[in-house]
């Protein structure tokens, strides 16, 4: 294809997305003015214990909600609710399942943003206003409209689509008392930052002490050292300062072959330390020197950690400062 080519079909796939994106906004259009289900009655009427749990609640003192004789000679004549308490008289039940029917028009609302990835919501708005202060015996009902809906919008939370609906509120005989708007925001939620590879944990720090250094030092050049009784030739591990066979204090070092046979072992599940893989493989090694060493192995599977198994050492650096001697199941 040429430039030229290039050029063109750039600005036609330009075109059918400006087009579409614009039947879209049509189409969200039509849903302004639906009204959504059914007018919704009131489980009860406006009634003074409920008022009561509301003061309490909002430490709202003001005696014409509560005191018969203040609110008889104020100007109401008598006890009023707060006007706030508009939406509680007409709450959907707890527990009450949402219309999400395909004949709700917010419900098919909200499956067409969310079709454009505007799939998560925050409330942002709400707005009541009040035709009449209401009484204990008024008994509403609740009409429901999707009073707009926006053209995309760009807010610190994301991109997407204001949803308003607008909720009046009727008495018995019909006459407004008063009515809600209530505005939602559907948006794209913002795309997660890939998180970054969490550094793998340090394995616990050893406390080295004088009596074990070689040990360690011994384990960073690759070499499984065995302490010796420089006297009696006795083989001891763990390292100490002490031969128990001659009580001597002098010693030196040989190096282990590498090779051993699984005395036991145990599987740790739990408690899980984060530098450690799971479920976390423990052997004791029987080494053809005469002494027993603990250690992870390597390359093991389940089915292979057998009493008896063969193994061999693997010295591995865990970090600069750290080497530990592991062991792998050989199979003969
Ligand atoms: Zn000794």
């Amino acid at each position: 294809m040429s430039a030229t080519d290039d050029a063109q079909a750039a600005s036609a796939q330009a075109a059918n997305a400006q087009a579409e994106s614009a039947a879209y906004f049509e189409q969200l259009r039509t849903f302004a003015g639906l009204e959504i289900g059914v007018q919704a009655l009131a489980p009860d009427e406006v009634n003074v214990p409920m008022v009561r749990h509301w003061c309490e609640a909002m430490g709202d003192t003001n005696p014409v909600y509560l005191d018969r004789a203040a609110a008889e000679s104020s100007v109401h004549g008598g006890l009023v609710a707060p006007p706030t308490m508009l939406q509680a008289w007409v709450m959907r039940p707890f527990g009450e399942a949402r219309d999400e029917s395909d004949t709700n028009p917010y419900a098919q609302l909200t499956k067409l943003v969310e079709s454009k990835g505007f799939t998560s919501v925050v409330a942002t708005n709400c707005e009541q206003s009040y035709d009449r202060y209401l009484r204990p015996g008024d008994r509403l009902t609740m009409r429901t409209v999707i009073d707009a809906v926006s053209e995309e919008k760009t807010t610190g939370l994301g991109t997407g689509h204001f949803i308003t609906t607008r909720q009046d509120y009727f008495d018995a005989a019909g006459e407004r008392v008063g009515s809600m708007l209530f505005r939602i925001l559907k948006f794209r939620p913002a795309a997660k930052k890939p998180a970054a590879p969490a550094a793998r944990a340090m394995r616990p720090r050893p406390s080295v002490t004088h009596d074990i250094a070689f040990w360690f030092e011994g384990l960073q050049q690759g070499k499984l050292l065995i302490q010796r009784c420089a006297d009696c030739g006795t083989l001891r591990h763990p390292a100490g300062p002490m031969c128990r066979n001659c009580h001597s204090l002098a010693w030196d070092t040989i190096e282990a072959s590498g090779t051993g046979t699984i005395h036991s072992f145990v599987v740790v599940h739990y408690p899980q330390i984060p530098s450690i893989d799971y479920p976390n493989q423990v052997v004791l090694v029987d080494l053809p020197e005469g002494i027993r060493v603990v250690a992870n192995t390597v390359d093991t599977t389940p089915e292979q950690l057998q009493i008896g198994a063969a193994v061999q050492l693997v010295v591995q650096h865990c970090d600069d400062a750290l080497s530990l001697p592991f062991f792998k199941v050989v199979n003969s």
